[in-house]
């Protein structure tokens, strides 16, 4: 990511980091346009807009805003929704790779930890598909290091992040329904299991 791109206001719209069509055949090229540059740039406006009033809130940086633990009473929950939106986008689009490139979710998973933690690729496969079947309505699937150091499955509601837990995203899969609708119409799972394919895993 460039600097002050999307981490500090005035937010800007991050162009995608390869083309919009090469995520095929796993997301389609029609869902790419509407999911970045109608969703995330809606997002990036609306947390601009709410925070047009507010010079103390625009010298904080994405994270130090959304772990804040106080907000104007007024803006607080635009500022949660959609600074959630940014951050979480953020992560989702910058972590998805053309399937030509073969980073898949488990080729980039920290192997060791993973198996440590849930006992094999198969059983973390598992637990985190089921808890992204599980959100019910809009959020996410997360897998977070918390605080502790430790791996969790955590679910999202709407667009809650890690960051107020002081935890941070490792795999992050988007449920909404804006996300897979075009392609999957309500077939979440077909989805969920295509994001296998070109989900890597953040640092
Ligand atoms: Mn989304």
């Amino acid at each position: 990511m460039t600097p002050n791109q999307t981490d500090r206001y005035p937010y800007v719209l991050p162009p995608l980091p390869y083309a919009y069509d090469a995520l095929e055949p796993y997301i389609d090229e029609e869902t790419m346009h509407y999911h970045h540059d109608k969703h995330f740039a809606t997002y990036i406006a609306n947390l601009n807009k709410a925070l047009e009033p507010y010079p103390a809130l625009q010298a904080l940086t994405l994270e130090q805003l959304l772990a804040r633990p106080s907000l104007p009473p007024a803006a607080k929950e635009t500022i949660l929704n959609n600074g959630g939106g940014v951050y979480n986008h953020r992560f989702f689009f910058e972590h998805l790779t053309p399937p030509a490139e073969g980073k898949t979710s488990q080729n980039t998973a920290p192997a060791e930890r993973i198996n440590k933690t849930f006992g094999s690729w198969e059983q973390f496969k598992k637990e985190f598909t089921e808890t992204a079947m599980g959100v019910f309505g809009s959020g996410w699937a997360c897998l977070a290091l918390t605080r502790a150091n430790e791996l969790k499955i955590i679910p999202l509601a709407n667009q809650e992040t890690p960051v107020a837990k002081r935890a941070r995203p490792l795999l992050l899969f988007d449920v909404w329904e804006h996300a897979y609708y075009l392609k999957y119409k309500n077939a979440r799972a077909d989805y969920v299991d295509a994001l296998w394919n070109v989900a890597e895993f953040g640092a």
